[in-house]
């Protein structure tokens, strides 16, 4: 039986897993906060070793604990990955624009000792899909960011720079006024629709703007976290909805480009926000889709994945065991 430690690193959350090749599943895993630029006030340099840090102390408790111990690693990260395995850039942890490609994959393979593959973190949820028998799709993450990466004939589209994929970092309003996004740009998609956006942006300047429809929506007197939205979200709650419905018209607007360009015809949802909000969420977005390109299998074009939170660490197993090793 081959072990592979595998990683998923979320801009909230490191999940870390031992997956068996032999048993295709995972054997165990763990959820850790990843130390991050809004939690930590570290340099980037000091951020990037806390968080390889972090990695091995997280494989230390898992092999400490199920006594197995792994043959190599499959790590999906937050960011464009080079084929050396360098992060070009990682926002939703590091912030803004990284000093220089950080050499993720040396440096983790350093400090756990085995042979390891980095790759992007959409790219690696993908996988899983591509194992069930999905060949041409759309991956479309809403989380702490946003990110949709297109698989064709089951390879992942990752283009000559390897920096496909981020979707919630194309410019939607250069206006005084957009919100800021985590890469320290204006107006980015994910400054509109990522789980981040919509409670630090959306919902908070509809609150400034609609005072009394805020105060009588199932959001007044919450924090207004994520979840929070989501929750009146899923309840129904006008206000909230009108807010969310707004959040995602720059993504639809993105999603309905790959259509129109490449013919997407699939598109698979994940991430915490994505699975927080459901179908509801997704019906909503087929129709706002269907605004920006008129076509009529937007009904049907949407599904969600699975809803277990272990996309990125199965979706590295399998990739590891597709290829005989990591
Ligand atoms: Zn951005």
């Amino acid at each position: 039986m081959t072990i592979l430690l595998t990683y998923d690193l979320g801009g909230t959350s490191l999940r870390c897993g031992l997956y068996s090749t032999s048993e295709l599943q995972l054997l165990i895993r763990q959820v850790y906060p990843t130390p991050n630029c809004q939690r930590s006030g570290a340099r980037q340099t000091v951020l990037r070793d806390q968080l390889i840090d972090a990695m091995l102390d997280a494989a230390l408790a898992l092999i400490a604990q199920s006594e197995h111990r792994p043959e190599a690693v499959v790590a999906g990260v937050p960011g464009p990955v080079n084929v050396e395995g360098f992060l070009l850039e990682a926002p939703t942890i590091l912030g803004e624009q990284l000093s220089g490609p950080f050499p993720f994959k040396a440096r983790l393979s350093a400090a756990v000792g085995l042979p390891t593959t980095v790759m992007n973190d959409i790219t690696a949820a993908g996988y899983r899909y591509v194992c069930d028998g999905q060949e041409d799709f759309c991956l479309v993450s809403i989380g702490s960011g946003i990110g949709a990466k297109i698989f064709f004939n089951s390879v992942p589209v990752l283009g000559v720079s390897f920096d496909t994929g981020e979707l919630g970092h194309v410019k939607w309003s250069s206006l005084p006024d957009a919100p800021i996004c985590d890469c320290g740009e204006i107006g980015h998609i994910g400054a509109y629709a990522s789980g981040r956006g919509v409670a630090n942006f959306l919902v908070q300047a509809q609150a400034n703007k609609d005072p009394l429809g805020f105060a009588v929506s199932r959001l007044a007197g919450t924090a207004i976290h994520t979840m929070d939205i989501a929750q009146a979200f899923v309840k129904g709650d006008p206000w909230t909805t009108n807010c969310v419905a707004t959040s995602l018209i720059p993504l639809a607007a993105g999603l309905a480009a790959t259509r129109s360009i490449v013919g997407m015809e699939r598109y698979i949802v994940i991430g915490g926000f994505a699975f927080a909000v459901g179908t509801p969420y997704t019906s909503l977005l087929a129709r706002k889709c269907n605004e920006h390109y008129n076509w009529p299998g937007w009904n049907t074009a949407f599904e969600m994945g699975y809803a277990d939170d272990d996309n990125g660490l199965v979706g590295a197993g399998r990739y590891g065991e597709d290829r005989g090793k990591a």
